[in-house]
């Protein structure tokens, strides 16, 4: 199951809401890119599209002129059966499975979304409204989840008591807007209000809308979204992701700077941080990799065969950058060590006469359980070796990474308002029967 998602949500009077959430979905596409869906209320019906692919594949004119309403929401990886848009995972779903078998609701063969469709729907069906449904199942929702739902006239925003996947709140004329990352928000043409706070429902009707706290939340926003996972354009916590990715790279050449000829950026996602180094060592900047922008990430193909040759795939060497130079080149994380790897080969193929390999972010130490899909500690290239025995593996000149403080630091913002659970193994939402395959840092 892949847990990394996108989701929007839009409601407002006249408003064509399928083709907003189209437009939002297709910029939250980083998000997600398996499958999408859209689900749309006129008031009585509830119409949904989806299938497999990108945004630009899974609606065409006819599908999107089908989805007439005022009201709708969407998913990018896998739309529900109607009304449930989920970013998160739940690690531990024992709770949910026992309160759906003592209601006698099958369970078997569905995921942690549909599960928790399931529960609401359950209470949906017994007469509660949309929002006592979702405060009676909110226990039961024990992980993290950024979830959007719908019935006929109302949609509900609603975060897990860490708010560790974002979802902020926009306005467009009369109506909102839900979105994953505010720069879908923008995208659709709206204006970025505020965050939806950890623990806290926001229901939007006819009657506007209306907020209820549910539990007291202690933000643990996941880290990653910064280093990695969300768009520059996007706003989390009050700060742009952009910035707080130059910092990273200011700070890693506070950190380690090198001696070196050109800074040359993995593109796209170490752009920033590449900036913010060269501009901290006075170095220069140029593209020595160009970017295939029709291949996606990479790191979602499911074999480790598949994965090497999408690397070559999607990055080409500019030779004329690289040969006879010392390269320092930065990306924003080693996970497997597999683009690493062969990011360094292609370098050095192309004549880069030392290749000096900088990583925004601390090694990746232990698997996420929240979302975002990093793999187990046994694939992790950093849960096994030493920094130096990452360097040969990789085969650079020099490894270095950014310090913990130094990534903290870069975000302007105090360690307790995060989660760094794949930085440093400590998981503020409860990861149940997971928690033995964790290893001891070295
Ligand atoms: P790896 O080959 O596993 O070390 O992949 C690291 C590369 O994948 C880096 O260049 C990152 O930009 C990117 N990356 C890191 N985390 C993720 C993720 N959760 N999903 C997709 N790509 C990622």
């Amino acid at each position: 199951m892949r847990e990394k998602c996108g989701i929007f949500g839009v409601c407002g009077p006249g408003l064509e809401a399928a083709r907003l959430v189209h437009t939002g979905l297709w910029t939250l596409q980083h998000r997600g890119q398996e499958s999408s869906g859209i689900s749309v209320s006129d008031g009585e019906t509830i119409r949904t599209h989806k299938g497999p692919g990108l945004v630009a594949h899974v609606y065409d004119e006819a599908a999107l002129s089908r989805l007439a309403g005022p009201m709708a929401i969407g998913h990018n990886r896998y739309s529900t059966s109607g009304a449930l848009a989920h970013n998160g995972n739940l690690p531990d779903v024992s709770r949910l499975v026992a309160f759906l078998e003592n209601n006698s609701i099958a369970t078997a063969g569905a995921n942690d979304s549909e599960l928790m469709h399931r529960a609401i729907e359950y209470r949906l069906s017994t007469g509660a409204s949309l929002e006592d449904a979702i405060r009676e199942c909110f226990d039961l929702f024990t992980g993290v989840f950024s979830l959007l739902l719908m019935t006929r006239n109302e949609i509900a925003a609603v975060r897990d008591s860490h708010g560790i996947r974002p979802l902020s709140l926009g306005r467009l004329h009369a109506g909102f807007i839900f979105s994953s990352e505010t720069c879908a928000i923008d995208a659709a043409g709206g204006v970025f209000v505020r965050d939806i706070r950890p623990g806290e429902l926001v229901v939007v009707d006819k009657g506007g809308l209306r907020s209820v706290q549910l539990v007291n939340g202690e933000e643990k926003l996941d880290i990653f979204e910064f280093v990695y996972f969300a768009r520059p354009d996007s706003i989390l916590l009050g700060r742009r992701v952009n910035e707080v990715r130059r910092n990273l790279g200011v700070n890693l050449a506070r950190e380690h700077a090198v001696s070196a000829d050109v800074v040359i950026p993995v593109p796209d996602s170490a752009i920033p941080a590449a900036l913010g180094y060269a501009g901290e060592t006075g170095l220069p900047l140029d593209f020595g990799l160009l970017k295939n922008r029709y291949i996606h990430r990479t790191f979602i193909r499911p074999a480790q065969s598949l994965r090497e040759n999408g690397v070559k795939l999607k990055l080409n060497p500019i030779p004329e950058v690289l040969r006879g130079r010392r390269v320092a080149v930065v990306d924003d994380s080693i996970v497997r060590g597999t683009t690493a790897r062969q990011i360094v080969e292609m370098l050095r193929h192309s004549g880069a006469q030392e290749v000096h390999f900088l990583v925004s972010s601390p090694p990746v130490r232990f698997p996420d359980f929240y979302g975002i899909d990093t793999p187990r500690p046994d694939e992790l290239v950093a849960s096994g070796m030493s920094v130096e025995e990452t360097r040969e593996y990789i085969g650079a000149d020099s490894l270095a990474y950014l310090s913990y403080e130094g990534m903290m630091h870069a975000t302007g913002l105090p360690e307790s308002r995060f989660s760094t659970s794949c930085f440093s193994g400590v998981y503020p939402v409860d990861i149940g029967p997971n928690a033995i395959r964790q290893k001891v840092p070295r």
